[in-house]
């Protein structure tokens, strides 16, 4: 591992990524403070990032800088009683934070497989402590109380992990490139390729949502699944208005359309399609089946130890808490490369996620209290785990009510 800069990084779509972050992914207002975390490895983008928020008028920027050995020594050298504890002071401080209208920007880019090799019992109790500290904060994240951005800086180690075949400085140079690609920061004028790309992401939202479909059912290989959507659902997708009334992109890049599934009402089995990088574990080849909502069998080829620990964090991690569709012939699924990183491997195919809820994906959500979320049929839990489903064989419908049966997807793409 190594901190160095790396020159084959560029240095002016770097900079068009920092003014995406800030610009598009927050839209940050003046005298907004912005609390940014991000690997040390990122310094580059993160000065980037401060420099173009406090030149969009930001009150104060506050990073807090991650790094893979210190996470290391942690698993090699620390105390057993140590990975039950979580720093709680710091996210209970974060939540007054969001309250007082911060910003909230997360810069990824970490090896994510840098636990692969650690105790995984150890790496599933150091992050459960860290999802239950991290609650009364990512409550305020999950429920869009503010505008919030992530976004990828290509870090040494996981740009050897994409590119396994090549020296460092090309790995990273590719990565970079497949990065600034997939964020719209390789173009003119990245700020206005955003706005159309929102606009194509808004048309379709505004046709699901005027379907109000019952149900999604998909099939394919492996799949034979039907997804009930919850009651007031709404679709979602590119840029959204949190609750302190800013229009934001939080995930860069995104692709995708999602809303809330019915946490009773999925039943039948379906397939993962591509590997799912879980906290330094790959799980491959994911298999279950629903029944009431409920996953009442799971295999996986590979990580299979992991899964079923996370499955068994809480009651809600063994239900539905999103879907999504995103075509098989989106820019970062034609890119052919699997990021290890669900930020970007979420964006290549239509997916569902384990545990918690969007309540920004219900009608007039921001106005619902948990107990109407979870009686509208909002899942609950301390985790939100995207997994991959879509491919180019999978054929999605949507179910009315009355059983009346709308084509949504063919062979992975939209069907009209
Ligand atoms: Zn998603
Ligand atoms: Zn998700």
């Amino acid at each position: 591992m190594t901190t160095r800069q790396h020159n084959t990084i560029d240095p002016a779509k770097l900079d068009k990524l920092a003014e995406v972050a800030v610009k598009v992914g927050l839209q940050l207002q003046p005298g907004q403070d912005v609390f940014l975390t991000a690997p040390a490895a990122a310094l580059p983008l993160v000065r980037r990032i401060a420099e173009h928020a406090y030149k969009a008028g930001a009150g104060l920027v506050t990073p807090l800088l991650s790094d893979e050995e210190v996470t290391l020594a942690r698993y090699r050298f620390g105390q057993d009683a140590g990975f039950d504890r979580a720093a709680g002071w710091l996210y209970e401080g974060l939540a007054k934070a969001f309250d007082a209208n911060t910003a909230r920007l997360a810069v990824v880019g970490d090896n994510p497989m840098l636990l692969a090799g650690e105790d995984a019992a150890k790496v599933a109790r150091a992050s459960k402590a860290n999802s239950i500290a991290y609650r009364p904060a990512m409550e305020k994240i999950t429920g869009f109380d503010i505008n919030w951005n992530i976004v990828a800086y290509p870090g040494a180690s996981w740009a050897r992990l994409v590119f396994p075949d090549d020296e460092e400085d090309a790995a990273v140079g590719k990565l970079a490139d497949a990065i600034f690609a997939a964020s719209r920061a390789d173009v003119a004028d990245p700020v206005a390729a955003w706005t159309a790309h929102n606009a194509a992401l808004r048309a379709r939202t505004d046709w699901l949502n005027g379907q109000r479909f019952h149900a999604l059912h998909y099939s394919g290989p492996g799949t034979d699944l039907t997804i009930g959507l919850a009651d007031g659902h709404e679709w979602v997708g590119g840029a959204s208005v949190a609750r302190n009334g800013i229009v934001c992109n939080p995930n860069i890049p995104t692709e995708e359309v999602f809303t809330t599934p019915h946490a009773q009402r999925v039943e039948g089995h379906v397939r993962s399609t591509k590997p799912l990088s879980y906290q330094g574990t790959l799980i491959d080849d994911i298999a279950v089946r629903f029944e009431g909502g409920r996953i009442v069998e799971a295999s996986a080829s590979r990580g299979a130890e992991v899964l079923n620990k996370v499955l068994d964090t809480d009651e809600g991690a063994r239900r539905l808490g999103e879907v999504a569709l995103v075509p098989h012939s989106s820019p970062i699924s034609a890119s052919g490369l699997l990021f290890y990183n669900t930020l970007f491997d979420e964006n290549a195919s239509c997916h569902i996620a384990l545990g918690q809820c969007y309540s920004k994906c219900f009608v007039d959500g921001d106005k619902l209290t948990p107990e109407q979320v979870a009686a509208q049929g909002g899942n609950s839990s301390f985790i939100h785990i995207d997994w991959m489903i879509g491919s180019d064989k999978i054929d999605i419908d949507g179910i009315h009510a009355d059983g009346r049966r709308v084509p949504v997807f063919r062979k992975g793409e939209w069907a009209a």
